[in-house]
């Protein structure tokens, strides 16, 4: 992957913002391109040509060797709210409650209408706003700027986000930082917001109410593993839809509306940027079902450092769950092995999404429903029922013992 500035293609740029951040003239700004992301823009009547946005951008895509032998974790948190409120296992919020003590300041991303920010709060209590996955580049604004302030007056800093994030502070900073935790979330991909957009726009005609939120890992009556999608009405209505039945889960696990960088992105390997990695527990019915957890969530925790793997051992304190090993949990991580492959009829499906095709034209086009088998193996004989008979050859066993 080359350097943006120098290549000036698209799928070189991950929108991390760490070009805006840095320039001392103020002349870099993001713009959204015709399909919804982000690009870097030079204002050439500011720039000095100091060169530091090119610097600060071929740092930012370099994924060391982790030296440190990986310290591997899955499990929940046992606190059922805020499991319910996280979308795997809560582990985040774990973290965040072991490492904050005092003099901390936490970085995440928030929801500000359909759009998805990084901000920061400087008291764990209103850690809620960070919960939950939002499924959309997160806007840094002055993140990385207002992290490295608190750095330097010896705050302790939790910052999380995707890898690329994660990357970009770290280019951005410099230097490394004791009082410094970085948590990424295991990332395939952002897809392009038009889509929610539409969607939002699609249901206001439909009900003739304002959406006040959409939820795209509502966990509280379908469970975990069903992606299910909540939308909130201004009416006090709400709709749900699993993710079989969901065109936004359809066609972007599709790989149809990824950003271009994450085709080929550089941080999907085993080598981390982060000092803790997040993911979802996937495989968990198959190589630790007693993680399973009955569909409450569960999380797959890499620790890449030891600072990782120390904030770790202390959250275990309130998590349930114990140590795994990491090439077995690899296996069940494609973002942890590679990058989405490209789908060729992308560029085919975001013409169709930025043109004036309406929501329910694009999904008969590009969506699909589920076929029998699928159902049958989700609904019917799916994880959650096999997971019912295991538990219960399992009692029966140690009645027997
Ligand atoms: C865009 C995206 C793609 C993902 N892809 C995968 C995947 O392919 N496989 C997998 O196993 N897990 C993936 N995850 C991670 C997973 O969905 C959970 O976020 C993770 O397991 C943490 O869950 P939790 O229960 O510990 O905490 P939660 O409390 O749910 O934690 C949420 C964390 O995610 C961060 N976050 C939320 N939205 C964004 C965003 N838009 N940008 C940056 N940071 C964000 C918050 O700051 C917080 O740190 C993805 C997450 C995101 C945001
Ligand atoms: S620093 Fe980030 S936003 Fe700027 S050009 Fe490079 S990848 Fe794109
Ligand atoms: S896949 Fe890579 S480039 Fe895309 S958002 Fe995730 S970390 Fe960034």
């Amino acid at each position: 992957m080359k350097n943006y500035f120098i290549s000036g293609d698209k799928s070189d740029c991950f929108g991390c913002e760490a070009c805006v951040q840095i320039c001392p003239e103020k002349a870099v700004i993001m713009k959204s391109d015709e399909e919804g992301f982000r690009y870097p823009v030079i204002n050439k009547e500011l720039c000095v040509n100091c060169g530091v946005c090119e610097k600060v951008c071929g740092k930012q895509r370099i994924v060391e060797e982790n030296i440190e032998k990986k310290y591997v974790f899955g499990g929940h948190i046992r606190d059922s709210e805020v499991l319910a409120e996280s979308t795997s296992g809560g582990a985040f919020s774990a973290i965040v409650n072991s490492w904050c003590k005092k003099d901390y300041v936490i970085f995440g991303a928030e929801t500000e209408g359909l759009k998805v920010k990084h901000s920061y709060i400087t008291d764990k209590n209103e850690i809620k706003k960070f919960r939950k996955s939002k499924y959309s580049q997160s806007i840094i604004g002055t993140a990385y700027t207002d992290a490295k302030n608190f750095l330097k007056e010896g705050k302790k800093v939790l910052f999380s986000g995707t890898p690329c994030q994660i990357s970009a502070l770290k280019s951005f900073l410099g230097k490394e930082y004791d009082n410094l935790l970085t948590i990424e979330v295991i990332c395939e991909g952002v897809p392009s917001p038009i889509f929610i957009e539409k969607y939002v726009e699609f249901l206001k005609k439909k009900t003739g109410s304002d959406v006040l939120s959409v939820d795209y890992r509502f966990k509280k009556i379908r469970k975990w593993d069903f992606q299910v999608m909540k939308v909130d009405f201004a009416d006090g209505k709400t709709r749900m839809k699993d993710r079989w039945f969901n065109d936004f889960w359809v066609i972007w696990l599709n790989h149809l509306m990824s950003r271009p960088s994450c085709y080929k992105c550089p941080f999907t390997t085993a080598n981390r940027v982060a000092d803790i990695s997040l993911g979802d527990l996937w495989g968990v019915h198959l190589y630790c079902p007693e993680l399973y957890n009955r569909d409450k969530g569960a999380s797959l925790v890499v620790c890449n450092t030891l600072k990782g793997k120390e904030a770790v051992k202390e959250a275990e304190n309130i998590m349930d769950g114990h140590e795994l090993d990491f090439e077995t949990a690899l296996k069940y991580q494609s973002p942890m092995r590679k990058s989405i492959s490209f789908n060729p009829d992308r560029d085919n499906f975001m013409k169709d999404l930025v043109s004036d095709m309406d929501y329910i034209d694009l999904c008969k086009k590009w969506g699909k429903h589920p076929s029998i088998k699928l159902l049958w193996q989700k609904y019917i004989w799916g994880n959650r029922q096999k997971m019912f008979v295991w538990r219960v050859r399992n009692y029966i066993a140690k009645k027997g013992e």
